[in-house]
């Protein structure tokens, strides 16, 4: 069966009709607009991605369920770097009237399996008919104290510079899809990312991060967006970028040039303050997530890229960039 044959409103009953109830949600899906009940003593941090087909996604590559997965964790990703505890979303969708119907129920179960594990629930949406390819617009809400939310901008000259888990994998991932490999462990870095949600949520709530990004352009690119807004410079030990196995085995000679420069890894890069470093190796130990410190915010600006051997490593790379 194609969309065209259920219709708009046949295919809105059938997304709400997978939506679990909560508490935090008197009114969901079915109305002109959903009625949200705030936690006390918290600011809302919401976030917008979208995702196009030809652009973000290759249907040829990914299976609808994976797809509908990744949808929402590019979006917990960004609450998760805020150091929100993710609470709603909504979903935007632009879909072909000959998409098959099983392509929907596939995106909508890995999607809502997805928030189910998350905590999140499906508040509202739109849709509509694309000329084109299929494309996915994901709206997520979020809750903090207002004290605790971890910007950007509060890295301080001194901090020590941490990711969490590896970098690398995902772009390396994209490389072997292009290549016809369609399993393992970087292709599924590539197309199934593991939104560091509890990390981001502990950090905050420990008061550990002075600021913090997750890595969606390439660690080079995201370390330049916390130091421009925090005003400093950085120095990163490239000997110190946590990389997998499976990405050294398939990197070739430079280890580096990826790792660095590679988007989509969703790992967040973090601040902290020189004292607060045993405290961080200890909270991540309790997690049982890999953390790394990979370097130390300077003075002044721009950041310094050091090999193993104690040189100045010459990048030949940008992050990504939608119009460059
Ligand atoms: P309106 O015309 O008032 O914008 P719609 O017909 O677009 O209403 O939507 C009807 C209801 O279905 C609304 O509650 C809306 O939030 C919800 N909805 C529409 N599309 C989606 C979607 N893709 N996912 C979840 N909810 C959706
Ligand atoms: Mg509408």
């Amino acid at each position: 069966m194609k969309l065209e044959e259920l219709g708009e409103f046949g295919l809105i009953d059938r997304i709400a009709r997978g939506v679990a109830p909560s508490p935090s949600v008197p009114l969901g899906i079915g109305d002109d607009a959903a009625a949200l009940v705030p936690t006390p003593q918290t600011v809302t941090l919401i976030t917008c991605d979208m995702l196009l087909e030809g652009v973000h996604f290759d249907l040829s590559f990914c299976d609808p369920r994976t797809l509908g997965r990744k949808s929402l964790a590019v979006n917990l990703s960004d609450l998760a770097a805020m150091g929100a505890r993710p609470r709603q979303f909504l979903l935007g969708l632009a879909l072909p009237a000959d998409l098959p119907l099983e392509f929907m129920d596939g995106f909508m179960a890995g999607m809502l399996e997805q928030a189910e594990r998350f905590g999140v629930t499906l508040v509202g949406g739109d849709t509509c008919a694309s000329k084109g390819g299929v494309a996915i617009s994901v709206t997520a809400l979020g809750e903090q104290r207002p004290e605790l939310v971890v910007k950007r901008s509060g890295a301080q000259p001194g901090d020590f510079i941490y990711l969490t888990g590896t970098v690398g994998d995902a772009a390396a991932g994209l490389g072997e899809l292009r290549r016809g490999v369609r399993h393992g462990f970087l292709v599924s870095r590539q197309l199934d990312p593991q939104p560091r949600v509890a990390a981001g949520v502990a950090l905050a709530e420990a008061e550990l991060a002075s600021a913090m990004i997750d890595v969606s352009d390439g660690v080079v690119a995201d370390l330049g967006h916390i130091c421009q807004l925090s005003g400093v410079g950085a120095r990163v030990q490239l000997g110190r970028l946590p990389l997998s196995d499976q990405y050294r085995a398939d990197c070739g000679p430079d280890p580096f040039a990826l790792a660095l420069s590679g988007g989509e890894d969703y790992e967040l890069l973090f601040c902290v303050a020189k004292e607060n470093g045993g405290r961080v190796e200890e909270l991540f130990g309790e997690m049982g997530l890999r953390v790394s410190r990979i370097g130390e915010v300077l003075a002044g600006e721009g950041i310094e890229l050091i090999t193993p051997d104690d040189r100045p490593y010459r990048a030949k790379m940008h992050g990504f960039d939608h119009f460059a």
